[in-house]
């Protein structure tokens, strides 16, 4: 269950802000920003737990 409109937002500790309003589309935008900018595999828990609305 979701709520229309609401946009996931995770702020990334190098000062990017990366949101997206599906959070599967998010993790997925994450991970590949952790990865290419920092060589970091994050999990989908991960972004989740960094995530916020
Ligand atoms: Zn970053």
């Amino acid at each position: 269950m979701k709520n229309a409109g609401e946009i996931y937002t995770v702020e990334c500790p190098c000062g990017s802000i990366i949101s997206d309003s599906e959070m599967s589309e998010l993790i997925l935008q994450v991970q590949e920003h952790a990865k290419i900018n920092h060589d970091m595999l994050l999990t989908a828990q991960d972004v989740e737990d960094m995530a916020h609305t």
